[in-house]
């Protein structure tokens, strides 16, 4: 039997079954030696009948029903295929890592198999008899051992005599302790309340929620931990009582639509919803710009489905910066809707898998790994963000779940929604040319304008004697945000790099205090104390002294978000602003809270990286700041035009969402450069008609496709040898292939090792596929590592 196991190999191997074992059916998991090392696989399929001797026997199978269902494992080896990676590692980022094993699942006798009893084969007999008074058993407690065992329960449960009860026991997940306001109101309240800060903004915090909130959700927005509310609490100010969790706990009973589509929306859900009920494949963009009602569309789209009997995947970048997303699906589908977040424990992640498997959820949200999500009878999968980079995985195995998706629809014959304000370069191209259906909402809701945009020319600002030359805030920027402030509405300031400054500089000698182990500098950290290496993490207490010359003037240069909000601090003082970057959003649920403190109005000003463009709608934002445009200008990308358009245009589209207009003022030292005026113009179309004709001259996608492939080792010649063999060998296979390369990679050297980069270009995919298949060793050689990256969104 063909079995795929988890390793970074691509071929499957074949194992024997004992004597007298039934063979499993393809999708379920089995326990193989591999060398010393005893794995679980999945097997594959492969003849049941006798194998050559010489093979290894499989040791065990652990499911009685298999654990990925035959359509899904079609796709992972399709896109094992389709990105050159391993089969058995893409099953592994695909399945829940700790999936029970469904030997262990109970049955219980059904209306079928009571009638059919007497007419069963002999071995079903006893485990229906055992079932016969319908209590719910679990299999190793029916009689029979092993393998018969699970193949006659099989065989009943095919035959539906007798069904799962639960392959789990219900999840009682720990309850947690919920706080709402109590009997004391007004001036009883308020003398009561006394001095104490924190119980006074829980207080304000619950009024201005309007409903309980949990102990953990109170103290992320106020400060006001456990002994404070239970303070409270012995006052009769606050009582408190024991709730499910949000996370299981569905949003409140079912629920209807929010809002009656607009015509725009109408037209896309009608195009989306018949082909759903038709039954057909249908790829398709949503171009609509920001704030012109994207989620509506999926929403009712879901609801189609379900109502036709299909399933639906919605994916979403980052489920923790979009939590109103998760928390509306559940609300409109309590029964029907599966969050798959990355904050879930196994077990929940698990549980989750099992539900949607077994077709008891049939909606599920979830970022990247969704697209394996074991909907049955999948009609609609909708990626949101279609734009976002997170969709690709950037460690082995490299697949992009847009292309998962795309594989399933087709199979499935369901809608495929690709929406976003400002498509990849890959999707607007397909909607040209007629692979996807252009589906286009033009228009803000309520026909709200799109927010001017003023691009702020930076070498015509003076700089603080403090910045270097490099101003943090310019006057327009200010002026504006004093105006916003007096009037109480909120801004967003972005700022693309986190920490304090990018780097830190000995003014005697220059000397740049880069990574021991990568080929980039440190950043300075907490506020200037600590160097980190954004690419290793290596940390390290700032020197008083520079290691090269002694001088004692080091100055950290640029600034970070930390700064931004240090600076942020003395401009504004008393308006309260909060950062949301991957340093503020480790803890769990901290994004949660950030988002949820600026939709309440608790953080007047929200400053951060990249995460705070990231499809939020706060309808108190009428101003956003982007400190500097250029970041990502410089990236050694083809692609950075492209990310920095995108990144422009999805803050800007953060201002306005309410009732009052928005502005936005964009600083960089370029204010000519394309990506940032078509982004200022919210034209797409035309950034699009000039970025598609670079591509196109320079062969780039979506005009060409492209591999990526880093080879490194911990010493330079034997990676660079090695990568110029491997250039060589790629160049000998007969392809039309364009071979670039070996070159030092843009980040050369990464945790100690030296990196060599060669492009592989052709015009289509199986080509790529070939040339890799035909050059790159199975084994690379000593000491060195070959990485491949097919379709890569990343070159660093
Ligand atoms: P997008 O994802 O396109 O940026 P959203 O889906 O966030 O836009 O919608 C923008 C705002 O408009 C949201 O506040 C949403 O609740 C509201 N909205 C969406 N559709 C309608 C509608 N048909 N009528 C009224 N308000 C709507
Ligand atoms: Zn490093």
């Amino acid at each position: 039997m063909a079995v795929a196991l988890p390793l970074p190999l691509r071929r499957t191997f074949t194992y024997r079954l004992a004597t007298g074992m039934p063979a499993p059916l393809a999708g379920t998991r089995v326990r193989v030696p591999f060398g010393e090392r005893i794995l679980t696989g999945i097997v594959l399929g492969g003849e049941p009948g006798p194998a050559p001797d010489g093979l290894r026997e499989i040791l065990e199978v652990l499911d009685a029903v298999p654990v990925c269902p035959p359509d899904l494992l079609a796709t992972a080896e399709r896109v094992a295929e389709r990105f050159f990676a391993a089969t058995g590692e893409i099953l592994k980022s695909a399945l829940p890592a700790r999936l029970p094993s469904s030997g262990a699942a109970s049955y219980r006798i059904t209306e079928k198999g009571a009638l059919g009893a007497a007419s069963a084969e002999p071995d079903e007999r006893p485990i229906l008899q055992r079932l016969a008074g319908g209590e719910s058993v679990r299999v190793v407690d029916l009689p029979g051992e092993g393998l018969p065992r699970l193949s006659a329960v099989r065989a009943l449960e095919e035959r539906g005599w007798i069904r799962p009860t639960s392959t789990f026991r219900p999840c009682v997940s720990r309850p947690e302790i919920a706080y709402a306001l109590g009997a004391l109101r007004g001036a009883e309240r308020e003398s009561a309340l006394g001095r104490s800060r924190k119980g006074r903004e829980a207080v304000a915090f619950l009024d201005s929620l309007g409903r309980a909130a949990s102990g953990a959700e109170i103290r992320a927005s106020t400060g006001a931990g456990a002994a404070v509310l239970r303070g409270l609490v012995a006052k009769a100010i606050l009582r408190s009582f024991e709730q499910q969790r949000q996370a299981d706990a569905p949003f409140s009973p079912g629920g209807q639509p929010r809002f009656e589509p607009t015509a725009a929306q109408a037209a896309a859900i009608d195009a989306i919803t018949a082909a759903v009920r038709e039954r057909r494949y249908f790829p398709a963009l949503l171009e609509g710009v920001t704030g012109s009602g994207k989620t509506e569309i999926y929403l009712r789209s879901i609801r189609a489905a379900l109502n036709a009997g299909r399933g639906a995947v919605w994916l979403v970048p980052e489920i923790a910066l979009t939590p109103v997303f998760a928390r509306e699906l559940s609300r409109q589908f309590p029964e029907d809707a599966a969050v798959l977040h990355s904050a879930l424990s196994e077990r929940e992640r698990a549980e989750a898998w099992d539900r949607v498997r077994a077709g008891k959820a049939r909606a599920v949200i979830g970022p990247r790994s969704a697209a394996f999500a074991p909907v049955v009878e999948p009609g609609l999968f909708i990626v949101d963000e279609e734009h976002d980079a997170s969709y690709k995985q950037r460690e082995s195995p490299r697949y992009d779940a847009r292309e998962v998706v795309a594989l399933r629809a087709k199979q499935a014959g369901a809608a495929l929604v690709f929406g976003s304000a400002t498509p990849s370069m890959e999707a607007y191209h397909a909607a040209q040319v007629g692979r996807l259906a252009h589906l286009k909402l033009p228009e803000r809701i309520a026909a709200r304008p799109l927010p001017r945009v003023e691009i702020v020319d930076l070498r015509r600002q003076t700089a603080r004697p403090d910045e270097k030359g490099v101003p943090l805030f310019s006057a327009p920027l200010v002026a504006r945000l004093t105006e916003v402030f007096s009037r109480g509405e909120q801004a967003i300031l972005l700022q693309p790099r986190r920490g304090f400054a990018p780097f830190l500089l000995c003014r005697d000698c220059g000397h740049d205090f880069r990574c021991s182990r990568c080929s980039v500098s440190r950043t300075v950290h907490d506020r200037g104390q600590r160097l980190v290496c954004h690419y290793c993490g290596e940390r390290a207490p700032k020197p008083a002294r520079c290691p090269e010359c002694g001088g004692a003037v080091l100055e950290a240069i640029g600034a970070g978000t930390e700064r931004v909000a240090d600076r942020f601090t003395e401009l504004f003082p008393g308006v309260s602003s909060a950062v949301l970057d991957r340093d503020t959003t480790r803890r769990r649920g901290a994004a949660a809270a950030l988002v949820e403190g600026m939709r309440l109005g608790r953080i007047t000003c929200l400053i951060g990286t990249q995460m705070v463009a990231k499809g939020h709608d706060f309808p108190g934002v009428t101003a956003v700041g982007v400190l500097s445009a250029d970041t990502m200008l410089h990236f050694p990308d083809f692609r950075a035009s492209e990310k920095t358009f995108q990144l422009l245009a999805q803050v800007a589209g953060r201002a306005g969402r309410g009732d009052a207009a928005g502005t936005v003022h964009v600083q960089t030292f370029h204010p000519q450069h394309p990506a940032i005026r078509r982004a200022a113009e919210h034209d797409v179309a035309g950034f699009a008609a000039e970025e598609l004709e670079f591509r196109r001259v320079f062969f780039y996608p979506p005009f060409c496709e492209l591999a990526a492939l880093l080879v490194s080792a911990s010493d330079r010649e034997r990676a660079s040898e090695a990568a110029s063999n491997l250039a060589r060998a790629l160049a000998s296979t007969s392809g039309a292939l364009r071979i670039s390369g070996p070159a030092p990679a843009p980040l050369e050297r990464l945790q100690g090792r030296w990196r060599f980069q060669i492009l592989l270009r052709a015009s289509d995919r199986r080509s790529v596929l070939a040339a890799l298949a035909a050059a790159v060793p199975e084994r690379p050689p000593a000491a060195v590592q070959i990485a491949v990256d097919v379709d890569p969104q990343d070159l660093m």
